[in-house]
């Protein structure tokens, strides 16, 4: 009981104003940001457009070193967001994280030979070209595949956990690595088809891609980085077809894969620093509900923690069979009122008050008749005192009254108003009539006779209440 919570409200709430996605400006707030993620989308489009109606197909920026260097580079990021994917699919257990960790993976075993066997470039072109559109087919496939587990069932903590797969998996694109070395150095390698068959595929799986993200209505935030970055996958693979080894077109197909591979590691990054999962990404719209939502039952809360408090409060001070305040609040209010006298304020008084032979009461009519008068009495104390005063039960049948602004007279009239409403009014409880309860009453005042302690002046009222009993009972004494 005696420890109170208290909650505090925050000193300034801010306010949350949802846009209603009613408003015909919100509807065209909202198409506007569609038409600007396609356009997005498409920039690289333009790109190849320009360089295929414009450029020269026959320059070329033939740097090997810068190659090697761009490509190491890309791999060095290819493992490490394979990495962080693979973090964010322990954690989460998504199956489509799983499969764009495999496809980070795959791609980057791949794509890393691309980059090491440029020195081959004048020796044995294809040995050095395959790996490219390879790479990029079994990054396609995989990422179909991770699409079309979206929303399947997470995976179980030991699946998640075993090294398996993932050592078999690696085994998979060795051998893919070592396939392609093998057709590099066949006579089916110098067939166009070859490399235009992977690089379409790699083109029609993306495309594939994008169109059944567009028809599931995938829309969460994450999903839309992917859709944009599998788009550039699909357009840097038309690219590369577009392109001849060292052009432009072929340089600015590296570029367009690039940015594709940043955007979706953007979005990798963006999963492991929230919820480590693709499709428990809240959007913003949802992020705001949400917070909208949670601020309001905070508020709730708040004012349920408050009203609570309150009633703690007064269950804490309050005597349970009467109501009146109890002997810990009654203590607590004189300090106040002796402080208060301290700071110069207008003196107080206080009123013992014991019923008296309440013992031949109880026996008479029975404790709980004694009790219906314990609480009559105090309905009668409230009856008379002011709004200002208070009255407490500090025992069985004794009670204090606190009287703020009151000097000795005043409170000695008080206590004769008090005891003649009880002496001279006919109690009731259920049938039976007791016309003989009675109180006496002790008064002293804060300051007089020597009083000017919390002690003394209740100390003061208590002999003066026994004094009353001396004196024959059912009165006021008060010097
Ligand atoms: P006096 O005039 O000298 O005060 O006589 P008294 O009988 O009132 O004397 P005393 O103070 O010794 O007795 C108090 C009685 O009050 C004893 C006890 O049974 C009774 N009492 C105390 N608390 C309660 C209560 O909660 N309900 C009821 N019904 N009786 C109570
Ligand atoms: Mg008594
Ligand atoms: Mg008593």
């Amino acid at each position: 009981m005696s420890t109170v919570i208290v909650a505090h409200e925050p000193p300034t709430r801010p306010e949350l104003t949802l846009a209603d996605p009613r408003e015909p400006i919100f509807v065209l707030v909202t198409t506007y940001a569609s038409f600007v993620l396609v356009g997005l989308a498409l920039v690289p489009a333009f790109l190849i457009a320009y360089l295929f109606f414009f450029q020269d197909p026959a320059l070329v920026f033939q740097s090997h070193p810068f190659h090697i260097v761009a490509i190491g580079i890309a791999s060095l990021e290819g493992f490490f967001i394979a990495y962080v994917t693979w973090l964010c699919y322990r954690s989460s257990g998504e199956p489509l994280l799983r499969w764009m960790t495999l496809g980070f993976l795959g791609f980057t075993l791949i794509y890393a030979l691309h980059g090491a066997f440029t020195g081959f470039a004048n020796s044995n072109i294809w040995l050095f070209l395959l790996y490219g559109p390879a790479s990029r087919l079994v990054l396609a496939m995989l990422l179909l595949c991770a699409l079309l587990s979206y929303h399947r069932p997470v995976d179980a903590a030991d699946r998640r956990m075993s090294p398996r797969p993932w050592v078999m998996w690696t085994g998979v694109f060795m051998l893919v690595d070592l396939a392609v070395a093998l057709v590099a150095n066949s006579s089916i390698a110098g067939n166009p088809a070859l490399r235009l068959s992977m690089e379409g595929g790699a083109l029609a799986l993306s495309a594939m891609n994008v169109m059944l993200l567009l028809l599931r209505r995938i829309r969460s935030p994450l999903m839309v980085i992917f859709a944009i970055s599998i788009t550039a996958f699909a357009l840097s693979s038309l690219a590369f077809m577009l392109g001849r080894p060292w052009n432009h077109m072929w340089w600015l197909a590296h570029a367009i894969f690039a940015a594709a591979f940043f955007m979706l590691s953007f979005g990798v990054a963006q999963a492991f620093r929230t919820t480590r999962s693709f499709s428990t990404i809240y959007s913003q719209e949802e992020l705001m509900a949400r917070l909208a939502r949670s601020m309001a039952s905070t508020q709730d809360a708040l004012r349920e923690v408050k009203l609570t408090n309150q009633a703690l409060e007064r269950l804490a001070a309050t005597d349970s069979l009467t109501g009146a305040e109890n002997r810990r609040r009654f203590f607590e209010r004189t300090e106040a009122e002796v402080e208060r006298v301290g700071r110069g304020g207008a003196p107080f008084s206080v009123l013992a008050l014991d019923l008296d032979n309440f013992k031949s009461i109880n026996d008479r009519y029975g404790h709980p008749v004694g009790d219906d008068v314990l609480k009559e009495v105090v309905q009668r104390c409230l009856r008379v005192i002011r709004s200002n005063d208070s009255v407490a039960r500090v025992g069985g049948e004794e009670f204090m009254v606190l009287l703020p602004n009151s000097a000795l007279e005043a409170a000695r009239v008080t206590a004769e108003r008090l005891r003649s409403s009880i002496a001279s009014n006919v109690f009731v409880s259920g049938v039976q009539h007791l016309a003989d309860v009675t109180v006496s009453i002790g008064v002293s005042q804060f300051g007089r006779d020597g009083a000017d302690t919390v002690e003394a002046i209740l100390r003061m009222a208590d002999e003066r209440m026994y004094i009353a009993k001396q004196l024959g009972r059912d009165r006021v004494i008060s010097a």
